[in-house]
């Protein structure tokens, strides 16, 4: 019987396996049904802005700051950069991926004397071969993006930020599809700048930056030379204006305090459930959540005799990404999964993107309910598109790997 009939129809959207925005649980979702509050209202935040950014410490693990912008993780990337960074400054930037090459031009914008450290995309990086051109660049910053959201890869962030310390380097990390699905320590690895986006592995709805910051990185910012050219995206505002004396902030005891750019109330109040959420889990949970679901994606795709694209031994967690078979167009394979079988899967990215598919397990689709039924629908889809591979092997693999985790 051809194969004519698609499931997809009556679906208003699809389920989101893209590596981000990922599906949103129920109560955060109910979080913005509500009308507006106002945005410096002392009730808004004092009940809901600042328990928000204090659950987000604990899942940044760090005991510095950390604050909210309205943006994505690109505002946070660009705040972050442009408030520490001053023209002339020599910077090494990282880049196995679009999203280091997204921050060496971020950095470039920023005025920085930038040296890239260019990484085969997929591959993993010699840390002795860093290290040497840290000592001979001598930066004031060094950037890594610890989970390359293009090549399904993570880096090690832990080695890079000792790297940056001894060399006396801010050490600033983009961890958008990282946090809250990997294990990102802050303050024990010694990140200066924590820079990430609301609709990841946070599990909330996009719309937001979310920055944490060092005691390192308050200083060199009270150091600066020169005004950071931004005025709403300049971090040291926060601490001007809105942080009390009593938290290491400039405001005096009493005084209001006010955002330096208004703060949006329904996507910090979804915000504030989906840390609760992070939280009530426990983050070693968590992380061993995202591990498993990832291991059993993978082993789902090897049964179909996928070859992941990046080097095993630092297949990400959060994101895979996957070579397509020879001759299947990673972008029909999309279309077919997405308008037949309702799930949105993403294709990879540049010079990558007609031959290779990226998955997000992040925060809900990190589990059997959403990993099961995408091999599902995969396996259908390369079979019409001219795959040979035999009913159910890829579920039953994935499956076995949660049966075993349980
Ligand atoms: N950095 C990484 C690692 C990402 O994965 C992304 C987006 O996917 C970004 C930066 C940019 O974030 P946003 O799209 O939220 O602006």
């Amino acid at each position: 019987m051809p194969q004519t009939i698609n499931w997809a129809q009556y679906l208003t959207r699809p389920t989101l396996m893209i590596p981000g925005p990922t599906e949103l649980a129920f109560p955060v979702i109910q979080a913005m049904n509500a009308p507006p509050s106002v945005q410096y209202d002392a009730s808004f935040d004092e009940k809901v802005l600042e328990p928000t950014l204090l659950g987000l410490r604990e899942v940044f693990q760090s005991r510095g700051d950390v604050f909210l912008l309205p943006g994505s993780g690109r505002t946070a990337l660009e705040a972050g950069a442009t408030s520490v960074i001053e023209p002339g400054d020599r910077v090494i930037v990282v880049v196995a991926g679009q999203f280091g090459s997204l921050m060496r031009e971020i950095m470039v914008r920023a005025g920085a004397e930038v040296t890239e450290f260019a990484v085969e995309w997929g591959r993993p990086f010699d840390l002795a071969r860093l290290a040497a051109e840290a000592e001979r660049v001598r930066p004031r910053a060094i950037h890594l993006v610890h989970n390359e959201t293009s090549t399904g890869a993570t880096y090690p962030a832990e080695a890079v930020g000792k790297i940056a310390r001894g060399v006396g380097a801010l050490f600033l990390l983009d961890t958008v599809s990282a946090i809250a699905g990997i294990d990102v320590r802050s303050d024990e690895w010694g990140v200066d700048l924590n820079m990430t986006g609301s609709q990841k592995c946070l599990g909330a709805p996009l719309g937001l930056g979310v920055v944490g910051v060092s005691d390192r990185a308050w200083e060199a910012m009270e150091r600066r030379r020169t005004r950071a050219k931004s005025y709403a995206y300049d971090l040291l505002q926060w601490r001007k204006t809105w942080m009390p004396e009593s938290r290491g902030g400039r405001l005096p005891a009493g005084a209001a305090r006010s955002q330096p750019v208004s703060i949006p109330t329904h996507l910090t109040a979804a915000m504030r459930v989906a840390v609760e959420l992070i939280l009530a889990e426990g983050l070693p949970h968590r992380f061993a959540r995202h591990a498993v679901a990832a291991a059993a994606l993978r082993a789902g795709l090897g049964a179909m005799r996928l070859d992941l694209f990046p080097d095993p031994s630092i297949a990400s967690n959060t994101v895979t990404c996957v070579r397509t078979p020879p001759g299947i167009d990673a972008r029909a394979v999309v279309s077919t999964m997405r308008d037949r079988y309702g799930i949105l899967i993403g294709t990879g990215l540049d010079k990558i993107r007609a031959d290779t598919l990226r998955i997000g397990t992040m925060s809900l689709t990190a589990s059997p309910l959403y990993i099961l039924p995408t091999l599902s629908a995969l396996e259908l889809t390369l079979r019409e598109h001219g795959g040979k591979y035999e009913p159910g092997a890829s579920v039953a693999a994935a499956q076995s790997i949660f049966a075993d985790a349980s």
